[in-house]
C-alpha cells in the first residue's frame, strides 16, 4: 500500500444550464479543462490514481481510506484529509448525510468491526475532537478548553496538552461523542460568530491494544515490543483552501485568512516532502511551521499512512480554485 494516496472528488454541479465556455472533463484517472471548442487547454490536464465523478456516494469514497483505517487497528498511525475550497464537499465527504454516511462514520464502524475480529488482543479506544481556528486549538468535547498548547515529550511525542479524551467501546459511544463535538462546533459558529469553513477540525481515535497472552509482569520479555500497540487515526476536515487576498478582507478576517493560507501551505510542503521520500534522508520537514502540521506530525511522517481526498467544484466560476486544488493534489502524490 502506498504511504500517501490522493483522490479527487467532483461535486455534483449546481449549474442550471450547460455552459458554453471552458469546462472540466473527467475520466477515470484523468481530469482536464476543455475550451469552448472542445479542445484540451494546454497545461490543464491532470492524472490521479482515482477520480470520483459526481454520482459517487460516500461509501465508495471511503474505500479510498479503508486500508489506512484497518492498518490503524493493527498499530499504524493514519490521517485522512479532506482538502478543497469552501462548498466543494469536504464536510459532506467527512460527515455525510443520514442516507449517505460519510468517511468518519464508516471509519468508526470499520474500526469496531476489525477489533471484534481480533481475538488475541484487548482494545481500548479513546476519542478526541478539536478545532484549529486562527492558529488556536479549541476542544470540541470540552468547550472551556480553549487555546490549548502543544508540547513534546520523549514518551508521548508531540501532544496537545489538556485535550479531553473519551473512552468508548462501541460504535454508538463514539458516534455520541462525535455528535456532541458537532453540536459544540455549530453552537460556537452562531454564538461566537465563527465561520466553520475557516477552521480545521480533527476527529481523532487513539487505538491501543494489548496482547492477551503476554505476561505483563515480565518486564524484560523480548517479545514485549508488540505486546502493547498504540496508534492514532486522524480524520480531518480542513478549512476552505480558497486564497484570501490582503486587499479583499480587513482586520480580523484578513488575519484568519493569513493563518489559513499559512497552515495549508505548510501542509502542502510537508506532504510534498514526505511524498518525495523526505524525512528519511534527514531532509527538513517543516512540521513546526503550523499548528495543524505539528498536531498531525506523528500521523503523517514515519510509518504513517495518509489518504487525501481533494474535493472540487466543477462550475465554471470556480475554475481558478479548482486548478489550485488540482495542483495541490498533484504535488501531494
Ligand atoms: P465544504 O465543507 O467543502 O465547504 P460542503 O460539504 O458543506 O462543502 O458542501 C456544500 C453543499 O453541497 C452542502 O449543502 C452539501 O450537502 C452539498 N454537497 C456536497 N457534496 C455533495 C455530494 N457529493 N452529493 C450531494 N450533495 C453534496
Ligand atoms: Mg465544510
Amino acid at each position: 500500500m502506498e504511504r500517501i494516496s490522493v483522490a479527487i472528488r467532483v461535486k455534483p454541479t449546481s449549474r442550471q444550464e450547460v455552459s458554453n465556455g471552458s469546462q472540466w472533463k473527467v475520466a477515470e484517472k484523468k481530469i482536464w479543462l476543455q475550451n469552448e471548442f472542445g479542445a484540451c487547454i494546454k497545461g490543464q490536464s491532470y492524472t490521479f490514481d482515482k477520480i470520483f465523478g459526481t454520482s459517487i456516494r460516500n461509501g465508495e469514497i471511503y474505500e479510498h481510506a479503508k486500508d489506512l483505517v484497518l492498518s490503524a487497528v493493527l498499530g499504524f498511525n493514519g490521517t485522512v484529509l479532506a482538502y478543497g475550497q469552501t462548498s466543494s464537499g469536504k464536510t459532506y465527504t467527512m460527515q455525510g448525510s443520514t442516507s449517505d454516511p460519510g468517511v468518519i462514520r464508516l471509519a468508526i464502524q470499520d474500526v469496531f468491526i476489525s477489533i471484534d475480529k481480533i481475538e488475541d488482543r484487548e482494545f481500548l479506544v479513546r476519542v478526541s475532537y478539536m478545532e484549529i481556528y486562527n492558529e488556536e486549538i479549541n476542544d470540541l468535547l470540552a468547550p472551556d478548553n480553549r487555546k490549548l498548547q502543544i508540547y513534546e515529550s520523549l514518551e508521548k511525542g508531540t501532544f496537545v496538552a489538556g485535550l479531553r479524551e473519551e473512552i468508548a467501546d462501541s460504535v454508538e459511544q463514539v458516534i455520541a461523542v462525535l455528535e456532541r463535538g458537532e453540536a459544540q462546533r455549530q453552537f460556537a459558529e452562531t454564538d461566537m460568530n465563527l465561520n466553520s469553513s475557516r477552521s480545521h477540525t480533527i476527529f481523532r481515535m487513539v487505538i491501543e491494544s494489548r496482547d492477551k497472552s503476554h505476561d505483563y509482569r515480565q518486564d524484560n520479555d523480548p517479545t514485549a515490543q508488540d505486546a502493547v500497540r498504540v496508534s492514532t487515526l486522524n480524520l480531518v476536515d480542513l478549512a476552505g483552501s480558497e486564497r484570501f487576498s490582503k486587499s479583499g478582507a480587513e482586520g480580523a478576517r484578513s488575519k484568519e485568512g493569513a493563518h489559513i493560507n499559512k497552515s495549508l501551505t505548510t501542509l502542502g510542503i510537508v506532504i510534498n516532502k514526505l511524498s518525495e521520500g523526505g524525512g528519511k534522508q534527514g531532509s527538513h520537514v517543516p512540521y513546526r511551521d503550523s499548528r495543524l502540521t505539528r498536531i498531525l506530525q506523528s500521523a503523517l511522517g514515519g510509518n504513517a499512512r495518509t489518504a487525501i481526498i481533494c474535493t472540487i467544484n466543477p462550475d465554471e466560476i470556480h475554475i481558478d480554485e479548482t486548478r489550485s486544488t488540482l495542483q495541490f493534489a498533484s504535488r501531494a502524490k
